[in-house]
């Protein structure tokens, strides 16, 4: 089976036309930007309710900075697997001087080919691991269940217990996967990334902060970060890709209570898998490579300036976990029981179920 598909959790070319529309529009589209995320308002008001109890205060802002730990692009090819481990100093190096706690979501083969650099990570940084997956693979040909109880076992074989955290690759997660997880024991999902792209998934009804999925009671999504209303990823790779635009949208932009910014080691530190890439792969991975990780401080000090505290999923989702309500109770079908839903998400309704493609690694 080839696994050779680029992740994609990467920006697509589309997105490259959405930066322009966004540094056209940037100045002139504040009061859109400023109203959605008043969720924050819509939390603190839904609190007054014997039945809504958010134990997030809206005051609390929060970031996870998330990593993907898995392989570059190329597995299973002589040369290319992993590359970007030869960097695992440097980042280890550049998460303490920041001084933030990192979330790693971890492929299972990852787990079993570099126990040692897992480690490392573990002993080094102020972290903790979930799962992403087993073998990475965006084709979608397995059976999932099967897929995650072999991530399970990686996991639990190298750690000592389960994950509680899963991410799908590419955010590619089924409806139906939901309970499937939930019945394998994970706490929280985060794959969902609350936005659009092409063939690949539809997003924009659902909502920016922890939510319930349909069809289960227990699972708690935690929704990948994106800006309010306009729905760009705030992800490295859209930053990398966006540049400038973007930096200067997100001064201004209002931004979720909650920010999972994810990353991948492929988006801070070039190797030889980037000249592999095609024409068009090598545009959109390598673009403000060279200021990759400034880009990345530049992210962590714009949200400690904007307020944010920086902590882990787990404690992302034991800020969230207790809470009950509209937002939690989301239900994918009822548009009008979205309390923190802004007009952008009722009119972006239309055909809101998750695309999937088993071409949509492929750019
Ligand atoms: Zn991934």
């Amino acid at each position: 089976m080839s696994r050779s598909d680029p992740q994609g959790e990467f920006p697509q070319p589309d997105d490259v036309e959405n930066a322009s529309v966004l540094a056209a529009t940037s100045t002139s589209n504040e009061e859109l930007i400023a109203s959605e995320y008043d969720g924050r308002n819509s939390l603190r008001k839904d609190s007054s309710s014997d039945t809504i109890k958010p134990r997030f205060n809206p005051e609390d802002n929060l970031a996870c900075i998330t990593l993907d730990l898995e392989n570059d692009w190329y597995f299973d090819e002589s040369g290319y697997d992993h590359l970007t481990f030869e960097y695992i100093d440097d980042y280890i190096e550049l998460i303490q001087e920041l001084d933030i706690p990192v979330t790693f979501f971890v492929v299972g083969r990852t787990l079993e080919q570099f126990p040692d650099v897992i480690d490392t990570l573990d002993a080094e940084l102020d972290c903790e691991f979930h799962l992403h997956s087993y073998q990475h693979d965006t084709s979608k040909d397995y059976d999932f269940r099967t897929e995650v109880r072999r991530g399970i076992d990686a996991f639990e074989n190298h750690f000592g217990h389960r994950p509680i955290g899963y991410r799908a690759p590419q955010g590619n997660i089924e409806p139906h996967e939901f309970e499937i997880l939930k019945n394998e024991g994970f706490a929280f999902d985060s794959s969902i990334f609350p936005s659009y792209r092409p063939g690949v998934y539809s997003n924009l009804d659902k909502p920016l902060t922890p939510y319930r999925p349909k069809g289960t009671n227990e699972l708690l999504e935690i929704p990948l970060g994106a800006t309010p209303r306009t729905r760009i990823p705030l992800s490295h790779s859209y930053l990398k890709l966006i540049g400038w635009p973007f930096q200067s949208y997100l001064r201004r932009a209002s931004l979720p209570p909650l920010v999972v910014y994810n990353t991948h080691l492929q988006d801070l530190y070039r190797t030889d898998s980037h000249e592999k890439l095609d024409q068009l792969k090598g545009f959109l991975f390598k673009r403000n490579m060279d200021r990759s990780e400034e880009l990345f401080r530049w992210s962590v000090s714009l949200l400690r300036d904007r307020g944010y505290s920086f902590g882990t999923m787990t404690e992302a989702y034991e800020a969230y976990k207790e809470s009950s309500g509209i937002e939690l109770a989301y239900d994918e079908s009822d548009v009008g029981s979205r309390a923190t839903m802004g007009e952008a998400e009722v009119d972006a309704k239309n055909g809101s179920e998750p695309l999937h493609s088993k071409e949509s690694g492929n750019i």
